[in-house]
């Protein structure tokens, strides 16, 4: 007998709207209609607030382990629905199947699921010295609000409810409204096995955000997205002095030093930037090459980049896609064209064609282009990477730490010690040596700067989904 979720059809059968208010979503590749997508208002998160109230204390009764087991049930419940869910997310969100794409984010989903569940959190004995004697425990909040964009709208949603389910808080999770079918599959896929009440989503525009943020059901908001909307969550959350981990905008430097060899790097250099087509908040979105090996760099980079094929993300050979939607389109399209106007070299791309009706924009290279150029001080959030020549390594870190966001930028060298020292001068989250973005559910990442703060993975993500309380005696 086939469930709810065997097939893309039945997983998306499950979720489409089926009256009331709704719209329509259509693939970003194609323009094809997918499906019609409820819109939730504040009465449906009043419910969802409502539903969750109910669900926390029981759920917060449970033991650690128990819980723990729960969140590996939801991992087999994904791994069971992965092919759907994959297609779901390639047709709506535009990544390709295969490539470090929907599979593959799928796939990440269940396996954070399981190390979240592993992930050892004892009580610290902070004093035992024979006068005094102190201990600290983590405690649930009670309820979290969850807010996730559109690039990697599975697996983010994941970082953020994983470890609050885990540390017995209930959640409310709103999706971006570019991709609410990814997010009403996550959930309804993993409230198969969840109790009721203890997981929902909510979908709808901003405005939906925004009245989570000032409600006082919420004692946590787990946010990732833009600085403009961070800013504005601190604002509006400050009433109620809700919790806060906030996951910005960032624009990554990978410096380059001249002892590389061009050829061994650019396959990794390359997908550094180019992940999801650039639509990576912790992609390299600006690269700084020595002189001496600047040429070489560049022409390697363009061989891979120019092998790469870029399509309709169910086409099974495509391992670039789209960018989501127009709006992201258009701020790639307006940053290449600067710098094409500053007379930069293009070396690849840069030629989109903006009639088509899918948003594909293509692999772009900017070479000898000025440090102050837009395309290298905005993020484009996109597959367009500038790369910028430097002679000193003490320009090139100035020219890296020049910008208002850190979360994270890398540093490529055969010689380990003298990477790892530029990066301890690299104002970054994470700095990476000889790769970029790649990401470990047990490593802590999170920015500094105007990329946010708090830190999500590991036992410090689960802190962050916690309340600290002292046993004193
Ligand atoms: P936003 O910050 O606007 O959206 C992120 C999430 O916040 C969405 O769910 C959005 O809902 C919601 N939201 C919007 N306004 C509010 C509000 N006032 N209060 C609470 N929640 C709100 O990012 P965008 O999707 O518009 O992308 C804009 C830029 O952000 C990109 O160009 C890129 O530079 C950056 N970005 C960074 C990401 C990262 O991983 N750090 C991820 C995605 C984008 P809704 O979409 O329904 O309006």
């Amino acid at each position: 007998m086939s469930t709810a979720f065997d097939t893309y059809q039945s997983l998306l059968a499950a979720i489409a709207a089926d009256g009331g208010p709704s719209r329509e979503v259509h693939d970003p590749a194609t323009g094809e209609l997918i499906a019609r997508v409820p819109i939730h208002d504040e009465t449906d998160l009043a419910h969802a607030i409502e539903r969750a109230r109910s669900a926390q204390p029981g759920w917060a009764a449970l033991s650690d382990e128990e819980r723990s087991a729960a969140l590996n049930r939801v991992a087999d419940v994904v791994e069971a629905a992965a092919e759907p869910l994959a297609e779901l997310l390639s047709r709506e969100q535009g990544k390709p199947l295969n490539g470090p794409n929907a599979r593959f984010e799928v796939g990440a989903c269940a396996a954070w699921l399981r190390a979240t569940a592993a992930t050892p959190l004892p009580v610290e004995v902070v004093v035992d010295d024979g006068d005094a004697y102190a201990e600290l425990h983590r405690r649930p909040i009670g309820l979290v609000a969850a807010i996730t964009p559109w690039n990697w709208p599975m697996m983010i949603a994941v970082w953020q409810i994983a470890p609050s389910l885990r540390m017995g808080n209930a959640v409310v999770a709103k999706p971006s409204e570019y991709t609410p079918l990814s997010g009403l599959a996550l959930t309804a896929v993993m409230n198969s096995v969840l109790p009721d009440g203890v997981l929902s989503t909510v979908v709808g525009d901003g405005a939906l955000g925004a009245a989570m943020t000032t409600s006082p059901a919420f004692g946590k908001i787990m946010f990732t997205g833009s600085t403009a909307t961070g800013k504005r969550i601190v604002q509006s959350s400050a009433d109620n002095l809700t919790r806060l981990t906030l996951e910005l905008g960032g624009n990554d430097a990978g410096i380059v030093l001249p002892d590389v060899d061009p050829a061994a790097i650019a396959q990794d250099l390359f997908w550094g930037a180019f992940i999801n087509t650039g639509q990576t908040c912790a992609a390299m979105k600006r690269l700084y090459v020595h002189e001496d090996v600047y040429d070489e760099v560049v022409a390697a980079l363009a061989e891979v980049a120019a092998a790469m094929p870029m399509g309709v993300g169910v086409d099974e050979q495509n391992v670039l896609g789209p960018l989501q939607n127009r709006m992201q389109f258009d701020v790639v399209d307006r940053l290449v064209e600067a710098a094409k106007s500053s007379g930069a070299r293009v070396v690849l791309g840069g030629d989109p064609d903006r009639g088509a009706v899918g948003n594909f924009y293509p692999t772009t290279l900017i070479a000898d282009i000025d440090p102050a150029n837009p395309l290298v001080l905005e993020e484009q959030f996109g597959p367009a990477l500038p790369i910028i020549r430097y002679h000193d390594v003490d320009e090139a870190i100035a020219l890296a730490n020049g910008v208002d966001v850190g979360l994270g930028a890398s540093v490529w060298s055969a010689d380990r010690a003298k990477a790892r020292d530029i990066a301890s001068r690299l104002q970054a989250g994470t700095v990476w040596i000889n790769s970029h973005g790649g990401v470990h559910p047990m490593i802590p990442f999170g920015g500094v700067k105007q990329s946010g703060y708090g830190l999500e993975f590991g036992a410090e993500g689960l802190k962050s989904v916690s309340v600290p309380q002292v046993i004193n005696g």
